[in-house]
């Protein structure tokens, strides 16, 4: 074969240097080191000697290479777009953010620090030893060719031996985490795959380091070898001659090979999550976590009217991207109340299940899209995930906040949730009960809208008339404030703290219904819908325009889902408003010395970000105690997702909430929801405890009338 041979600057080989052939190349090599300037030639030395042999081969290697990735990357991107449409292209700002803190700030990472630390530095490793692939490319065709301006700057020399190591170390890190200290979060991972991913990584790294080193030790570096004191010191060892040109063909070669042989991988593997994980996160959610997306009943075509998720053909592309970003890192499974408590359900799991059974039948479903064979898809329940698994969710949304690359576990769950209702009618037996209460009784309660309003009984509070204005705020009850007994205390200390602040405020009373909340997240959007359109209308028509509510569901609910149904109003949450009334100084309790403990509502911290208000309130009243898991990253009290009416398998979670409120030694437990006050309540009479269960409010009211 033909072989050519360039020299970067005709005429530019300096005296002493010589020319010669090797079995395989034209090889230039210089006579004196280190590397020095040329006089009359523009540019450092370096010698590029094109041969048509290591250009074929690179040809090559990157053509298969490429073929294999965009194959598969073909089918992956037709695959989204057989997904059901979801809005996720407005609030462009906010989605490049979330790119810069989540993917390149690694945020969600460093919830966990040492995890967390080695993520990163493999993450910005690769991020800042990029260039150095097309420097390696460059360089397997053109010995000795490299970036212009870049491959000769000293500081990138010496940042890339610094991330060598630093990815060296995040690598080892990682194999000492999975294989000695072996988490749980870890079981049921593809281990085979991310030990060869780890291997791979260091590999590359490896080479990378090693080839560094040969271009030192053949003088054909182009930036001063003392800024790359890991590859100099790795140079003096390899010495010159002619293994060491030799050793820094093999090294960039391997080095070369191992990257494209990554690349090729990449999609067919678990790590197809560093090609979507910036997609993922740039398509999260933008608005409140604690909104569910709406199904539209108004389209005209049924047959592309949605009802939930029954197979992958149902997926959102969202969802579908969701399944393909998921690392396997169990971060969310370590977190799910329900899996914490022996429940098969683990959201891990679970998304590998969806992916694993998109994977098989979505290439099937093109082919017949395509023209081919008829294909049928199988049901998502029981074959990806089973029926207990669906139903163990508490859509406490601990998952999607620890998860690093925002996978939106709650949608897939009330997704299936919507099918097994809506188009099944499979469901737990008790949550028939609850359903059957809601659409017949407007509560979960079954109790008669009349008695809506019995709590206020003497107190004085203005329930609002049909055509009478709406005050300058309207106290949204809620259904558990309204009938439970245990529930309607809160309800009564928020009114009692309202009128003490000389807040105008009014209630609905008969008018009010369920928010809906319970039946949505139970997956019958339809109820849901229904119920909304409700009370949206009911508010509409009295002009409300702000709202209080005590209960995170329906505060929730009214907030962040009603705006879907025309409801736009301004919501605060009891605890925020009675925060505001004491920093203001319309409320002056008496500072209390009892020690409290503070329960975090998912709903209120995680869903909301609601976390100061209830702590100033408690530290006003009482001496505050935090628990272990607290703010954002608070334990559930098993009430959400419609578990408050049904039945619990194997040991319950308000049991183990109950427990860690315990152990901080408090008198007193706080809450700021009535689903809370009545699932620790029962938590803490199973346990036996001492602890008294109130809502802040209750406190604050308690402490407002001993001053
Ligand atoms: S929402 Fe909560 S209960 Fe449901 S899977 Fe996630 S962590 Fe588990
Ligand atoms: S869903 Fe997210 S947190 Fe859970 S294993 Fe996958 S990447 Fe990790």
């Amino acid at each position: 074969m033909e072989e050519k041979f360039v020299f970067g600057h005709k005429g530019c080989l300096p005296p002493g240097d010589t020319l010669r052939e090797t079995p395989w190349k034209l090889v230039a090599s210089r006579a004196s080191r280190p590397s020095r300037a040329v006089s009359g030639c523009s540019r450092t030395p370096g010698y590029r000697v094109t041969t048509t042999v290591s250009g074929l081969a690179l040809v090559l290697v990157l053509g298969v290479a490429g073929a294999l990735f965009a194959r598969r990357a073909l089918m992956l991107t037709r695959l989204v777009r057989l997904g059901k449409p979801v809005q996720r292209f407005d609030d462009v700002p906010r989605r490049m953010r979330n790119e810069a803190v989540v993917v390149l700030g690694q945020k969600k990472l460093f919830q966990r620090l040492v995890p967390g630390l080695i993520h990163a530095f493999i993450f910005w490793g690769f991020l800042v030893l990029f260039p150095t692939i097309v420097m390696a490319l460059l360089a397997a065709v053109a010995k000795g060719e490299t970036l212009p301006w870049l491959g000769s700057q000293g500081w990138f020399a010496l940042l890339v031996d610094l991330f060598v190591v630093l990815v060296l170390v995040g690598v080892v890190a990682a194999v000492w985490i999975r294989k000695v200290q072996r988490p749980e979060r870890f079981k049921g991972s593809h281990a085979g795959e991310a030990d060869l991913i780890l291997g791979l990584i260091a590999l590359i790294v490896l080479t990378l380091l090693l080839w560094h080193a040969a271009l030192i030790a053949t003088g054909l570096n182009e930036w001063p070898a003392g800024w790359s004191p890991v590859s100099n010191a790795i140079a003096q060892v390899f010495g010159e001659g002619t293994w060491a040109e030799v050793r820094e063909r093999l090294f960039v070669w391997a080095h070369v090979l191992l990257v494209v042989g990554f690349l090729a991988y990449l999609p067919h593997s678990k790590h197809l999550h560093i090609a979507t994980a910036a997609v993922n996160v740039w398509f999260g959610r933008t608005r409140s976590r604690g909104r569910l997306e709406p199904l539209d009943f108004t389209v005209e075509d049924e047959s592309a009217m949605r009802f939930g998720a029954a197979t992958v053909a149902d997926m959102t592309w969202k969802e579908m991207i969701d399944t393909m970003s998921c690392t396997e890192c169990g971060r969310c499974q370590d977190v799910c109340p329900a899996y914490a408590t022996g429940k098969e359900l683990s959201p891990k799991l679970l998304i590998m299940g969806l992916r694993d059974q998109l994977f098989a039948e979505g290439p099937k479903l093109l082919a017949a899209r395509d023209g081919g064979e008829e294909f049928e898809p199988t049901p998502l329940v029981p074959n990806a995930v089973s029926d207990d698994v669906v139903w163990d969710c508490v859509t406490c949304g601990a998952c999607v906040h620890e998860c690093p690359v925002t996978i939106e576990h709650v949608d897939h769950i009330v997704d299936l949730r919507r099918h097994l209702v809506m188009v099944e009618g499979r469901f737990p037996a008790e949550g028939a009960t609850m359903l059957r209460d809601v659409e017949r009784s407007q509560n979960p309660w079954g109790k008669q809208q009349a008695e809506r309003a019995d709590w206020a009984e003497g107190l004085g509070v203005h329930v609002l008339q049909p055509g009478e204005p709406a005050p300058e705020m309207l106290y949204w009850v809620g259904c558990a404030a309204s009938f439970d007994e245990r529930a309607r205390t809160t309800a009564q200390s928020t009114a009692k703290l309202l009128q003490a602040a000389g807040v105008d405020f009014a209630i609905l009373g008969p008018r009010e219904s369920c928010t809906g909340d319970p039946a949505r997240r139970m997956g019958n959007e339809y109820t849901f819908q229904s119920f909304a359109e409700q009370n949206v209308t009911t508010m509409n028509d009295a002009g409300v325009q702000k709202i209080v509510a005590s209960c995170p569901h329906c505060f929730n609910t009214l907030a962040n889902e009603y705006p879907d149904f025309g409801g736009n109003y301004e919501v605060v949450h009891h605890t925020e408003l009675l925060a505001e009334l004491l920093q203001e100084g319309r409320l002056d309790p008496v500072a209390g010395t009892g020690e409290i403990t503070y329960h975090d509502s998912c709903y209120l911290a995680r869903h909301n970000d609601v976390i100061s208000s209830p702590r100033e309130i408690v530290a006003r009243v009482g001496k505050p105690l935090e628990m272990a898991r607290s703010g954002k990253r608070t334990f559930c009290c098993g009430a959400g997702g419609a578990h408050m009416w049904m039945e619990e398998r194997g040991s319950q979670i308000n049991e183990e909430r109950a427990r860690e409120a315990a152990a901080t030694g408090a008198s007193t437990l706080a809450v700021a929801c009535p689903f809370c006050t009545i699932m620790l309540d029962d938590g803490v009479k199973q346990n036996g405890s001492e602890l008294r269960v109130a809502d802040v409010a209750t406190l604050l009211a308690e402490a407002l009338e001993s001053s």
